[in-house]
């Protein structure tokens, strides 16, 4: 067995490989694999004022940067899953996201002006991509992007990749909750969202697939009782009020599923369904009421421990 734990993309990674064809293969496999999450971390964060996306923001509205093929690929994924949803999922969002954090921290909401400012900002039709030139430009001034509700699906696809050609042939890679089974078949709980992480209502078994979950109990502040979290709906300005407090995903993509699950969180559980079934991926949800339910073709790998009461 090996392992490493390390933080990138805002959270906190872990890929551990149980078995594989050649051990000097699976550790330099391991190794390229959490590099590769680093590099992908350089140049896709916000919070570094150099990575290929700050200087995105902060050129909008000016002029094109250019951008690495990684970069250019999650653009263009970005904009794809953004029509596919008629916008529920919408990297441009960025611009309420900040708006809210910067009121998180003050314990505040924002005003309806504010809101109204920042939505008018909102549209990833603007998000302009020269693919023969391998730059990106965002059209207007104050807009703003952030990958963070699909960039931890690409990551989790690559760590697969380099383990699968490093003949790795049983791991489990656990990106912040973005979660691939390799090999052998393990339970990922699905977390009850009123409890302490770690809490589940319910387990699923997977193997050789994907599992991404988007939930309102993560990041989230409270004033007077309401709580507001981290999924923005791009329509209303407002942290998405969907009928669900978390969604699961299971599926082959992990990029696609992430996309997928933040776009469904939004929409909620009906609307979303046929962007999941497009995907060819499975569900479980867990309600407001703190019911759960999965898709069909989850029936025979879905475990339900207890009812809301747990
Ligand atoms: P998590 O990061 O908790 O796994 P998600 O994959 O759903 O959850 O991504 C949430 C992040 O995506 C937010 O922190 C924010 O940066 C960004 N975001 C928020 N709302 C949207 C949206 N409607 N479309 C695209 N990105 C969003
Ligand atoms: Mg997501």
């Amino acid at each position: 067995m090996i392992s490493v734990i390390f933080k990138a993309l805002g959270t906190t990674n872990s890929i551990r490989i149980d078995a594989a064809q050649d051990q000097v293969a699976a550790e330099e496999a391991i190794q390229r694999a959490e590099k590769r999450v680093l590099a992908l971390h350089d140049k896709l964060s916000v919070f570094q004022p150099e990575s290929e996306l700050s200087l995105l923001n902060a050129a909008a509205g000016c002029n094109s940067i250019p951008v690495s093929e990684d970069t250019m690929f999650l653009l263009s994924e970005s904009k794809r899953y953004s029509r596919l949803s008629r916008g529920a999922f919408s990297i441009s969002t960025r611009v309420l996201s900040s708006l809210w954090s910067i009121h998180a921290r003050c314990g505040t909401i924002p005003s309806r002006s504010e809101v109204e400012h920042a939505l008018s900002l909102v549209s990833d039709e603007d998000i302009v991509l020269d693919e023969a030139n391998q730059t990106a430009m965002l059209a207007r001034f104050g807009q703003s992007v952030d990958l963070g509700a699909i960039a931890k699906g690409y990551a989790a696809d690559e760590v697969r990749r380099i383990l699968l050609e490093g003949g790795v042939t049983s791991a489990l890679i656990n990106l912040g909750g973005t979660v691939i089974s390799i090999g052998e078949s393990r339970y990922i709980g699905i977390q009850h969202p009123d409890r302490l992480t770690g809490i589940a209502m319910g387990r699923v078994s997977l193997r050789d697939r994907c599992a991404v979950t988007s939930g309102d109990y993560e990041r989230y502040y409270e004033v007077d009782g309401v709580r507001y979290h981290h999924i923005v709906d791009p329509r209303t300005g407002y942290p998405s009020r969907a009928d669900i407090r978390g969604v699961t995903l299971i599926g082959e993509s992990a990029l696609a599923l992430d996309a997928i699950s933040t776009a469904v969180f939004v929409l909620g559980a009906q609307q979303g369904l046929p962007l999941i079934q497009d995907a060819g991926a499975e569900a479980v949800f867990v309600t407001r009421s703190l019911d759960v339910f999965c898709t069909d073709g989850l029936r025979d790998q879905f475990e339900l421990f207890s009812t809301k009461s747990i």
